[in-house]
């Protein structure tokens, strides 16, 4: 029998996780069933991944560094990467904008609904607000201190140092092309040789993808609010999710006029990347795998990959970013506050930076979109809104982040070549 693709396969087991949640539900002691029997599974399977995402950085960064025999290619890479992530967020943040300005979903709340939401998840957004208020009183070149750690063993032992752990590499790789060839040869073995065991090793990972999402999307179901809410927050939902959806459309036009790639040959490279980052709402996890298609499956240069994908996963949230613009306007709107259009544009740049300093873990972007609301003057309680629906729309705006980067790297591609 012929084998069924990866995506084929992680799709079925997203379905059948999410059927399985649903069945199991109408039992008693379904949800603990899950909780405890199947759940662990998925968390088994995000560690893995997260477990490899610090050594795949090294390796392949150091090695794409290293590989490119001279500093003035490694500037115009980061000049054209760095510059491509800022305009698509950019562009993102605009579109959530646009979006939101249209539709208006905020002013459908009734006053009732907007009590019932804060009074059920304020607990819930007191802590987040707690866990961004502690990077708001920080100065303003504080992102900047944290990007070069003090001691590279503590920065590697923390998967939401990766900015860090970039850095340290691509000094390594930086020194590696400034010393003579003979003497760097054997560390350049060693890391060329490491990379490819930790390519093979998210292949092993990845034989067991399908039983991850199985059991991630599984738990997802049972441990979900209350459909009645979720009816309340369903004309803010769809605005966001139109935007994601336009956001992707652009990536496939932006691949086909500049990259002359079709939409299906695109989509089928990356798609199994994409459902990951689905089923785990994490950009970080999800990068072995997005490293790994867009390198054998999207024919990008491993020395292009390796410097712009675990860039992106880090800086790179166009999803992140367009429903943060969504998410504070409709909070806004939900509150009778009218934003100018000064506090408008504000939010272009506040959420551009949040995105950027959004970790690439799930929740992140909430966590960070509350400093967006404070510097719009919008009380940072209307988090308790949106909160009921954060999940899912995390689990969207991931997919898009990994698009996003994948596009980006295709773009980068195609320039060097030029
Ligand atoms: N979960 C997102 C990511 O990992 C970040 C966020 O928007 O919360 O890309």
């Amino acid at each position: 029998m012929k084998k069924l693709a990866l995506h084929w396969q992680i799709i079925l087991g997203m379905v059948l996780g999410v059927l399985f949640g649903l069945i199991l539900l109408n039992f008693e002691g379904g949800k603990s069933f899950i909780i405890n029997w199947i759940k662990p599974f998925g968390t088994i399977f995000i560690n893995s991944l997260k477990l490899i995402a610090v050594p795949l950085i090294l390796a392949s960064l150091i090695k794409g560094v290293s590989d490119l025999k001279d500093l003035s290619k490694l500037s115009s890479m980061g000049g054209i990467t760095i510059s491509t992530y800022i305009f698509t967020t950019l562009m993102a943040v605009s579109i959530g904008l646009i979006a939101v300005n249209i539709v208006k979903p905020g002013e459908y709340i009734t006053e009732e609904t907007r009590e019932q939401l804060v009074s059920a998840y304020s607990t819930n957004a007191n802590q987040k607000i707690e866990a961004a208020n502690n990077q708001k009183n920080l100065g303003p070149l504080q992102p900047l201190v944290d990007i070069v750690p003090s001691n590279f063993l503590s920065a590697a032992s923390n998967n939401r140092n990766m900015l860090q752990v970039i850095f340290f590499a691509i000094l390594f790789g930086i020194a590696m092309i400034l010393i003579p060839k003979k003497k760097s040869k054997p560390i350049k073995k060693f890391f060329d040789s490491l990379n490819d065991v930790i390519l093979k090793i998210i292949d092993l990972i990845m034989l067991s993808a399908p039983y991850g999402v199985f059991a991630l999307l599984a738990a997802i179901i049972v441990e979900a609010p209350s459909m009645d809410l979720f009816k309340a927050l369903g004309l803010y939902s769809l605005t966001v999710l139109f935007g994601l959806f336009l956001l992707i459309c652009i990536y496939i036009i932006i691949v086909k006029l500049f990259i002359g790639k079709s939409p299906s040959y695109f989509i089928k490279g990356i798609s199994p990347a994409q459902l990951l980052a689905f089923s785990t709402s994490s950009s970080a996890a999800t990068l072995p795998v997005t490293m790994d298609r867009v390198q054998n499956h999207l024919d990008v240069e491993e020395e292009v990959s390796s410097f712009v994908l675990p860039i992106g996963a880090t800086i790179n949230m166009d999803g992140t970013c367009l429903y943060q613009a969504v998410a504070a306007v409709f909070i806004a709107q939900a509150f009778g506050l009218d934003l100018s259009l000064a506090a408008q544009l504000g939010i272009v740049s506040t959420a551009t930076l949040a995105s950027i300093g959004s970790a690439a873990v799930p929740g992140a972007g909430m966590v960070m979109l509350i400093i967006v609301l404070s510097q719009a003057g919008i009380p940072e309680i209307g988090l308790a809104l949106i909160f009921a629906v954060d999940r899912p729309l995390d689990m969207c705006r991931t997919v898009i982040n990994v698009t996003g980067d994948a596009t980006v790297s295709m773009f980068v591609n195609k320039f060097r070549k030029k």
